[in-house]
């Protein structure tokens, strides 16, 4: 156990999004990997509110004064986590060939007229947590919205935290 717990420390040096997350967890051979992960991504973290789910590099559900709320690693909180955090971040769009420029060799980027880069960065931290590459105009994304109370049921068998 202690070996193993060394190893999951060492996977989630780069803290892992749920995405890649979630294949590790769903291997039925070991029940405790989930908790042991979850025990690794809250010590590295200064806040106290307990993860029900990590959700994206930097991000976390976790459980707030009954809440089920999105919380940056910086401690920023970015509210229920059926309203998409995105609407909450700091916004960078590159829709001119300029912008473009700045990433990509001349030529090599999008045409702006097609395809613009939004730049979605933590109010808290400014870490940059995402980017979409889309035609202008295009609604947010929603990246994910998991079932908990399913995830928790279905794969673990008890219940999530905030409802034992
Ligand atoms: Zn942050």
């Amino acid at each position: 156990m202690k070996e193993d717990k060394k190893t999951l420390q060492r996977m989630l040096d780069g803290q892992l999004p749920w995405e890649q997350l979630k294949p590790i967890i769903g291997d039925h051979k070991d029940p405790n990997r989930f908790d042991a992960i979850i025990e690794i991504l809250q010590e590295k973290l200064n806040w106290k509110e307990p993860i029900i789910l990590p959700l994206h590099e930097h991000l976390y559900i976790v459980s707030k004064n009954g809440e089920r709320i999105v919380k940056c690693d910086c401690g920023y909180e970015f509210g229920d986590y059926r309203i998409n955090w995105k609407t909450k971040c700091k916004i960078r769009v590159r829709d001119t060939f300029e912008a473009i420029e700045e990433l990509y060799p001349k030529d090599m980027g999008c045409d702006p007229e097609w395809e613009e880069l939004r730049e979605y960065f933590c109010p808290g931290c400014f870490s940059l947590l995402d980017v979409e590459a889309v035609p202008p105009g295009y609604p947010v994304i929603f990246n994910f919205l998991p079932e908990i109370d399913v995830f928790y049921e279905n794969w673990l068998g008890r219940k999530p935290p905030d409802k034992e």
